[in-house]
């Protein structure tokens, strides 16, 4: 068993990493059957959802959809994003994914030029555990009036720092190379050193870019996430729940160094975790780097 106590480096947040092997999240090799329902996100059904606000069009019918959601956090400022036509696709079997990527900067650059919005996320939940309610693919953008408790708590660091956090903590974890999955041309791919779930997987670009508004790499980003869900999907189980977050500063804003997040969703908060806001995380990012490694290189996916 390793145990030890590790601080976000961007936040502060302490987690508690209580590594021990039979606690291991238990892999998940079911496929969710799904009940039969009228799918109001699938190509036919569209008359079911609100009006929609944006699409991008195929050689046979739509791509992307944007339409607003029907149970908004903040009316008029909550997107709902069908990422495909097909029912079942995922991340990994989505072959439009750099339009789907730059569908969200698009409506990133939309809701910063409305009046009152400080910040704004791009999400996505995949499967029960993660937070989805319908099983079709989507996403999420939504608009806020303030800035969110995370992003205050990294600014405050980048301020007090007067430095990049982000980019001196990822040129130390590429000499490590302890939590590194793999290095793409413009992007870092490494297990999160304090995580906020086992094998979350932060996406890293090596260069200083402060918000996604600024990105423009689409096709690298999507073939680099395709990958590392197959990955993941690969290791803990199809039947994977996971979360993507876009951490990305407001346009106006140059102190930050965006980053993407994914989070499987292989347990669950508990009494501790609402007690104290501190985590339990059962795999240390070292290991689940080893193990995932070990995948890849068995040939069972290929992560360039
Ligand atoms: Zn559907």
């Amino acid at each position: 068993m390793s145990f030890f106590i590790r601080e976000d480096p961007l936040t502060g947040s302490r987690r508690i990493i209580a590594s021990v092997r039979s606690r291991r999240p238990h892999v998940l090799k079911e496929v969710v059957e799904e009940e039969p329902f009228q799918c109001p996100f699938c190509p036919g059904n569209e008359s079911l959802t609100p009006r929609e606000f944006f699409r991008v069009e195929g050689n046979s019918g739509w791509l992307v959809r944007v339409i607003p959601n029907k149970f908004p956090a903040i009316p008029h400022m909550h997107d709902v994003v069908v990422d495909s036509p097909d029912h079942r696709a995922d991340i990994e079997s989505i072959p439009h994914l750099d339009k789907l990527l730059w569908t969200y900067k698009e409506r990133l650059v939309h809701y910063y030029n409305q009046e009152g919005v400080k910040y704004v996320l791009a999400f996505r939940n995949r499967g029960k555990k993660a937070g989805a309610s319908i099983p079709h693919p989507h996403s999420q953008i939504l608009a806020l009036p303030f800035y969110p408790k995370r992003f205050l708590e990294e600014k405050a660091r980048y301020e007090r720092e007067n430095r990049n956090i982000l980019g001196e903590f990822l040129r130390k974890e590429l000499e490590l190379q302890e939590r590194v999955l793999s290095v793409s041309k413009n992007f870092v791919i490494l297990m999160a050193y304090a995580p906020t779930t086992p094998y979350e997987v932060w996406i890293v670009p090596k260069d200083q870019i402060s918000s996604f508004v600024f990105e423009n790499r689409f096709e690298e980003l999507a073939q680099i996430l395709r990958e590392t869900v197959s990955l993941l999907k690969n290791f803990l189980g199809e039947g994977l729940s996971y979360n993507i977050t876009f951490q990305s500063a407001p346009p106006w804003d140059r102190d930050y160094h965006y980053y993407v997040r994914i989070l499987p969703r292989v347990s669950v908060i508990g009494g501790f975790e609402l007690g104290t806001e501190n985590i339990i995380i059962s795999v240390a990012p070292e290991e689940a780097a080893m193990e995932l490694r070990a995948v890849k290189y068995a040939g069972q996916t290929e992560l360039k």
